[in-house]
């Protein structure tokens, strides 16, 4: 037999026909896909074999992936959905101070987080530019999440401050950072990792193959502990297109008034007898939750084919 004995793996990245595959030594192989395999992506744990080694040829067979604890998929034109990475454990959403913190787009985020069933952590970035003037509005909304019972953490990429509880944070997970343009997602993931440039680097100067590696999610290891799964693509996560139901399941805390509403196909927007509304009226629910949830939906029916959040 030309192949090695069966052994454990991670799809580190998926590209066209092939996948990199790490093995049980911690190096990486470009692996071939049995037919079987109907689905592979990042962050898949798989089954493979390691082929013969010559200059030119693949180096493994990926033979079986196991099942999957999460899945994040996004919307594609011909498929419906179309899963992009595997077994994420946590989300972290990073906002900031400025571009000023919104509560908005981290509600579109945490009702996306709360779909795929991954644990969604808030991180508040750029805490060295807290002051007098936006401290207590910011600590105020930050409130809001806590009461929900959502983690929240702090950092600053100038001062560190936070870094050292962010590394605690994403050991013995694989994590992905999400959020808007600017909060600090880059500067982030290189004060967490500084050796991940030099990896894209490296991945983008291979010729053929690799050069698609560097826009496909991608799983790299921290050094401190734990995984991250990155890709342009997967830092847009949370602004595509969400159904209206999706928005309801996503505001957890509304959960136990959903079912109180008079008219059971209540848009909760002005609807007579509508629980939701009566319980933001009562601060049983927050009132700027509520706002958002309004605004979430609004945003998705006046625009139901575009996947974008217009901020
Ligand atoms: P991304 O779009 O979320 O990846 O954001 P970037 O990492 O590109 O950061 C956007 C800008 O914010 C850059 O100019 C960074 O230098 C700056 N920045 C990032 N982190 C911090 C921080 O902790 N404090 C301050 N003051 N600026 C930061
Ligand atoms: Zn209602």
């Amino acid at each position: 037999d030309e192949l090695g004995e069966a052994q454990h793996g991670v799809v580190i990245s998926r590209f066209g026909q092939h996948a990199d595959v790490e093995g049980e030594d911690g190096l990486s192989y470009r692996c071939n896909l049995r037919r079987s395999i109907k689905s592979l992506v990042c962050g898949d744990k798989v089954l493979w074999r390691q082929g013969k080694e010559t200059e030119h040829s693949i180096a493994g067979v990926i033979e079986a992936v196991h099942d999957r604890s999460s899945v994040l998929s996004r919307p594609d034109v011909y498929d419906g959905v179309k899963p992009i990475a595997a077994n994420i454990s946590q989300i972290l959403i990073v906002s900031s101070v400025l571009p000023a913190f919104n509560g908005d787009i981290i509600d579109r985020y945490l009702v996306a987080a709360e779909q795929t069933g991954i644990t969604p952590v808030i991180v508040l970035n750029k805490v060295d530019l807290l002051d007098d003037s936006n401290q207590a509005a910011i600590e105020a909304q930050l409130q809001i999440y806590r009461d929900i019972g959502y983690q929240v953490m702090y950092a600053s990429n100038k001062t560190e401050q936070g870094i050292g509880e962010l590394k605690e944070q994403l050991k013995n997970h694989t994590s992905i950072f999400v959020g808007q343009s600017g909060v600090g997602k880059s500067t982030l993931t290189n004060s967490l990792m500084p050796g991940l440039e030099l990896i894209t680097r490296e991945v983008s100067e291979n010729s053929g193959l690799g050069q698609h590696t560097t826009t496909v999610a991608r799983l790299f290891h921290f050094d401190h502990g734990g995984d991250l799964i990155d890709s342009p693509g997967i830092r847009e996560f949370g602004l595509w297109h969400l159904t209206p139901q999706e928005v309801c399941h996503g505001f957890i805390e509304f959960s136990e008034f959903l079912g109180g509403c008079k008219f059971r196909d209540c848009k909760h927007i002005k609807d007579p007898g509508c629980a939701l509304i009566a319980a933001a009226e009562q601060k049983k629910i927050h009132p700027d939750r509520f706002t958002s949830f309004q605004r979430i939906l609004a945003s998705i029916s006046e625009n139901k084919l575009t996947s974008r959040f217009n901020d």
